[in-house]
């Protein structure tokens, strides 16, 4: 059973979706973490972030693999582990740039439907994997939440870090990623067709969780 996650940055999908995951006892796929490890090692090599046909090349020699054996699933790029390096905001920020070029998104959007067949039971989270992905997946949550309360959450999560943040600068950023996402031509932020959209903005993570996973069991 595969079900989808998506929604805009800042939603909390990626604790969701795991926590749904452990719940339910199902595989968890963080294709955010792929577009992220792209970026990385565009940004490693130095690659102009609006040459596409580089980006193609570059997606296609990153070799990007999921260590389903710890939870959650480690990633490892190019066979080095990565986690540690993805979440910086030059990484977030060149992933948001090389998601919108087409070639870059159908190699990624293959891997995944490739992780689809191996891992039957999984929650996957993103931006088009139920539109795109997996457009059969037998149940599609959107997560959603306004603007301040996305980049109020990452400025607490970033602060807890011992990060200092700006919750303007926050704001700025996430409304940024999300034209981008919302307006690109392949792959475009959206809500899929037979999704369940749940608006985040007063509901704890817990409660979320709760959810989707009701719903799922009652299937
Ligand atoms: O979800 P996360 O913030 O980790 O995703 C990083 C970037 O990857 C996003 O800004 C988004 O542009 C892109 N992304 C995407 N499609 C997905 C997952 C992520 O375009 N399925």
């Amino acid at each position: 059973m595969i079900i989808t996650i998506d929604g805009p940055a800042g939603t909390g999908k990626s604790t969701v979706a795991q926590r749904v995951a452990r719940e339910l006892g199902f595989d968890f796929l963080d294709t955010g973490a792929m577009y992220r490890s792209v970026g990385l090692e565009a940004l490693r090599q130095n690659i102009d972030l609006e040459d596409a046909s580089q980006l193609e090349r570059l997606t296609r020699d990153c070799h990007i693999e999921f260590n389903w054996s710890t939870q959650p699933p480690q990633i490892l790029l190019n066979a080095q582990p990565v986690e540690s390096l993805l979440r910086s905001p030059e990484v977030t920020r060149a992933a948001s740039y090389i998601a919108t070029v087409p070639a870059v998104r159908q190699l990624l959007v293959q891997q995944q439907q490739r992780i689809g067949h191996q891992r039957p039971n999984l929650v996957s989270e993103g931006r088009d994997q139920g539109s795109v992905v997996f457009p059969d997946a037998q149940r599609k949550f959107y997560l959603d939440a306004t603007p301040h309360e996305r980049a109020q959450r990452r400025v607490n999560q970033l602060r807890q870090q011992g990060k200092t943040a700006d919750v303007d600068e926050v704001l700025r950023q996430i409304l940024d990623r999300d034209e981008r996402d919302r307006n690109r031509r392949a792959g475009p932020l959206v809500a899929a067709p037979g999704s369940t959209i749940i608006d985040t903005t007063h509901l704890s993570l817990q409660e979320v969780v709760q959810e989707i996973t009701r719903m799922v069991r009652a299937l």
